[in-house]
């Protein structure tokens, strides 16, 4: 569809589009109580695009107060497991129909070309919630071996009022793989999304009682992060922080659930993966290709992405020339309305100035530039993809985490430098290795600290896949059954029988 349909067409979609703005609260669409708005600036054009409600701690506790209500009259957490499937098995469905809907109120937002939206966000994330529907009434307890005189039964419960809080760089789809989890094992959601792109949660809230879906029991609170987001992780009557941001937030939130209730905390932050890519690899074409995408693709602004490029001393200068060959053209930052373009702009001009600060910093550092560390003349703040060489781990473009379109390229001399240099990072979010042999893609399993490990191949998986991180990547996963688990809690009830 998105090939047949024109950046004409799309723009005027967009412009013929109607959202809401405030916050999504038992069921319905309320405005906040103080009144207050910020703007959200589409980055593609640099001009204003909507002013959404700004929540303050009142707005918080009023949809605590009403997750908490759904919640204790058990209207959710206690339907029948096959009927919160069904809902659930819906709510996918209805999202994957409302796909261009969605996929206009990201790339607004967020400057995601709006084919990526439709091929991967939209479908990705209704899969996420047909995919946690149907583990509703798959989660057993268990009965465990006492002595004749007890009957010991263990329970999983839902853990009561959950709160999501969510980045910018795949709004609708992370939203989804916490939401998604925490509903199905029975909690009432609080989703406080990133203030850049806060339009999908609105919609996404909305369709849940479309599916069915009981009101309270999923809210939407708009703000900014350290009023709205704040509030929300200090709040005492909230049982859970889902969150996923950068690491320096992420340690706000335990130190928030220490101020507050001890509230439960998952943590998926940032990364600086590294992809090592062995002289004997297979096909160095298809690892050049897999490196490139795994750097450019969303603009760079990927947990995971692939930003350190560790290339064996042998093939070193030939990977990198590929790499200019193939990869200087490959992504072109373009109105992400056109269904042509794979690079859109950073998410915000700030952003796109933090971006640009690290690539000034790779110059002085002394890495060369390869290709790109520019930014194109166009009007919204877009950033040139860009290869670095000659880096060594110690710079800074190789230790902090840019989040944009930059690449680094350091050369290893062989699998056990390679390991220790991909270890020396604070981060352990995913990495890759990419060899013929079958000893050192395992000994790279082993030796890597990380949460994810692709061999000769990276960014694949699908909803089966543990996704989190090692170090100060975080803590907890989404996707998967551990996921599911870990919004649930343990009772373990003993019954005497002698
Ligand atoms: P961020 O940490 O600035 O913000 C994330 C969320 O936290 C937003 O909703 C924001 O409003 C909220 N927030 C900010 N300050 C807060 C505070 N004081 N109290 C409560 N909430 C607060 O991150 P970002 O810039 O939106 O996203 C980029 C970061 O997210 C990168 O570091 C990236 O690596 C990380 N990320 C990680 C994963 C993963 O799965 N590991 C996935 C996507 C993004």
């Amino acid at each position: 569809m998105t090939n047949e349909t024109g950046v004409l067409e799309w723009h005027a979609r967009a412009k013929a589009l109607r959202y809401a703005t405030g916050h999504f609260i038992d069921g319905e669409h309320v405005q906040a109580l103080a009144g207050g708005r910020f703007t959200v600036v589409n980055p593609a054009t640099l001009e204003p695009l909507c002013e959404v409600a700004a929540g303050t701690s009142a707005d918080v506790d009023r949809a605590v107060a009403s997750a908490r209500r759904a919640f204790a009259s058990g209207i959710w957490r206690r339907m029948a497991p096959r009927e919160r499937l069904a809902i659930l098995s819906r709510y996918g469905q209805l999202i994957q129909s409302r796909a261009e809907r969605f996929a206009l109120l990201d790339t607004l937002c967020m400057g995601k070309p709006i084919r990526d939206m439709l091929s991967i966000d939209v479908p990705q994330a209704a899969q996420t919630f047909t995919y946690f529907a149907e583990l509703c009434d798959k989660v057993d307890g268990a009965v465990t071996a006492t002595s004749p005189e007890a009957f010991h039964y263990i329970l999983r419960e839902p853990l009561g009022v959950v709160g999501c809080i969510v980045p910018w760089n795949y709004p609708l789809l992370i939203a989804a793989w916490k939401v998604a989890p925490a509903l199905a094992a029975g909690n009432s959601v609080i989703l406080k999304p990133a203030e850049q792109a806060p339009l999908s949660a609105l919609a996404l809230a909305e369709l849940f009682i479309e599916a069915g879906g009981p009101p309270g029991v999923f809210n939407v609170v708009n703000g900014l992060g350290e009023t709205a987001g704040a509030s929300l992780a200090l709040h005492a009557d909230v049982n859970k922080i889902a969150f996923t941001g950068s690491t320096e937030i992420g340690k706000l939130m335990l130190s928030y659930a220490g101020q507050s209730n001890m509230k439960r905390v998952s943590l998926e932050c940032g990364g600086k993966s590294p992809q090592i890519f062995l002289a004997d690899l297979e096909d160095l074409d298809r690892a050049v290709t897999y490196a490139i995408n795994g750097i450019f693709a969303n603009m760079g602004e990927v947990c995971n992405a692939g930003s350190r490029l560790l290339i064996d001393k042998p093939i070193a200068a030939a990977f990198v020339a590929r790499f200019v060959e193939l990869g200087r053209d490959a992504y072109r930052p373009g109105d992400p309305l056109d269904p042509r373009t794979n690079l859109g702009p950073l998410v915000t001009a700030a952003h796109r100035a933090r971006v640009v600060s690290y690539i000034e910093r790779g110059r002085q550092e002394g890495a060369r530039v390869e290709f790109g560390a520019d930014v194109p003349a166009l009007p919204g703040s877009y950033v040139n993809p860009t290869l670095f060489s000659r880096v060594s781990n110690q710079m800074t473009i190789a230790r902090e985490e840019i989040f944009g379109p930059v690449a680094a390229a350091i050369e290893v001399d062989g699998l056990q430098e390679a390991l220790e240099i991909a270890n020396d990072s604070k981060y352990g979010l995913a990495a890759s290795v990419w060899t013929r042999d079958l000893r050192s893609a395992h000994m790279a399993v082993r030796d890597l600290e990380a949460g994810v490990i692709w061999v000769n191949c990276f960014d694949h998986g699908d909803m089966t896949q543990p996704f989190g991180g090692y170090k100060q990547s975080g803590q907890g996963r989404d996707k998967g059954l551990e996921s599911l688990l870990a919004y649930t809690q343990t009772k373990s009830a003993w019954i005497h029988l002698g």
